[in-house]
């Protein structure tokens, strides 16, 4: 098992990579952006890992929350973004959810969503694979036309009861009556205060129960149903794409590294090197909608 000691894979923001071991593969030569080099590589890989962070859905117009300026009224995420922001602070919560909700239903996939989809239609059909290992919380990938997506941030469009812990599908506009109009950004918008029992409620017979996003909160841990199939995947791929992330958030930010560390070839597609770029093959730098593209393209090996 690569993911060792599960309990400490909680969701957080950590700024130093000193949490991962060095590959055995380190040179100083690395990363290199030799596209040809990295085609021959991709001919031949049977099973590709795609993980993908916010970079992605940015370039669809999805805000990633994560710089100093991306703020929700004076929040960043990580204020709101927590079980016990949730607990004390319901309304609040919802309505900064309800506004990414919104806007996420609003997104079209970029060129790098369309890419990936591409990718896996037609390597499937040469009895090849790929996986998306996503941070990102929209439904883009889908929309692309991916089949094989983990999410293992969870996802904007389910919902989960803290009550009976039924998780549904959910990509209604808005989610309840009274977060029509509500989750307004601006800093000097009050909030809602809407009574907890016309937020979100569980339809289950007999449960009625708060609604929460499914989403992993900072602090929480990871699905571990879906860490099995992410641990299965690290395990079997033979070539890995670190694509749109800047590599910061744990544990997602470890998953390239120790692909890297068992000697696989590791990608990066990011508009700037991470604190990651080190450990990988590749780097390629500049939006993923413009660098994927050909990367992933038919290779003249293909034949079909
Ligand atoms: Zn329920």
């Amino acid at each position: 098992m690569l993911l060792q000691n599960r309990a400490v894979f909680a969701l957080g923001l950590r700024m130093c990579s000193t949490h991962v071991m060095k590959g055995p593969l380190m040179d100083t030569a690395r990363p290199n952006s030799d596209m040809s080099e990295f085609r021959k590589v991709f001919s031949k890989a049977k099973h590709i890992a795609i993980i993908t962070g916010a970079g992605v859905g940015a370039e669809s117009g999805v805000p990633t929350f994560r710089g100093e300026n991306e703020k929700w009224r004076k929040w960043q995420s990580q204020d709101l973004a927590t079980p016990e922001a949730f607990s004390r602070t319901p309304s609040r919560v919802w309505e900064f959810y309800h506004y990414r909700r919104e806007l996420a239903l609003d997104k079209k996939p970029s060129a790098a969503h369309l890419a990936i989809a591409e990718c896996e239609a037609r390597l499937r059909k040469q009895g090849r694979s790929v996986v998306v290992i996503t941070q990102c919380t929209d439904d883009l990938h889908r929309q692309a036309g991916s089949k094989h997506v983990l999410k293992i941030h969870g996802s904007l469009m389910e919902t989960r009861c803290v009550s009976c812990g039924h998780v549904t599908v959910n990509k209604r506009s808005p989610i309840c009556a009274a977060l029509k109009d509500k989750g307004v950004p601006d800093p000097d918008v009050p909030d809602a205060q809407i009574p907890v029992d016309k937020l979100p409620r569980c339809g289950e017979s007999d449960c009625h129960g708060l609604l929460r996003p499914n989403v992993v909160f900072f602090g929480e841990t990871l699905d571990s149903h879906i860490l099995t199939k992410v641990e299965h995947e690290m395990e079997t791929c033979d070539l890995c794409l670190v694509v749109g992330t800047s590599s910061i958030v744990y544990p997602a930010a470890m998953f390239g590294p120790q692909i890297a560390s068992r000697g696989i070839p590791v990608a990066e597609f990011n508009t700037n090197t991470t604190p990651k770029s080190e450990y990988f093959t590749y780097h390629f730098q500049g939006p993923c909608g413009t660098t994927l593209p050909p990367a992933l393209a038919g290779h003249e090996s293909e034949g079909i």
